[in-house]
């Protein structure tokens, strides 16, 4: 990553950020620079709340090589306590505890 695009996308890094559509009262996550329902192109930015919903999982045991070191790793569906739905890893969590309906919190970690 260069310092420059660093910079520019330092306030989404370990945050819930997403675009939110006044008009018809829709969130984006990930951010979308215009509504696809209506083509407004002023949205404005919000933050997700951390807690949520687990909806539905998978385990993933044959990762691209690039997420090769983490595997077996769990991935999932999460809706938000606003109702938005992200997809995201679980961490934290061992295979016999996660179920559907299990409370799940975002935590931010530094790739390195
Ligand atoms: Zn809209």
């Amino acid at each position: 990553m260069t310092a420059p695009s660093y910079w520019r996308e330092r306030k989404y890094r370990y945050r819930l950020i997403a675009k939110y559509c006044r008009n018809c009262d829709k969130k984006y996550y990930p951010p979308r620079l215009v509504c696809l329902r209506c083509g407004n192109d002023k949205l404005e930015e919000v933050e997700l709340p951390r807690k949520g919903t687990l909806i539905t999982y998978t385990w993933v045991t044959q990762p691209p090589n690039e997420f090769a070191a983490y595997a077996p790793y769990a991935i999932g569906l999460i809706k938000l306590d606003d109702g938005t739905l992200i997809f995201a890893q679980l961490t934290d969590v061992d295979y016999e505890e996660l179920r559907e309906g299990l409370r799940v919190e975002a935590v931010f970690r530094k790739n390195v």
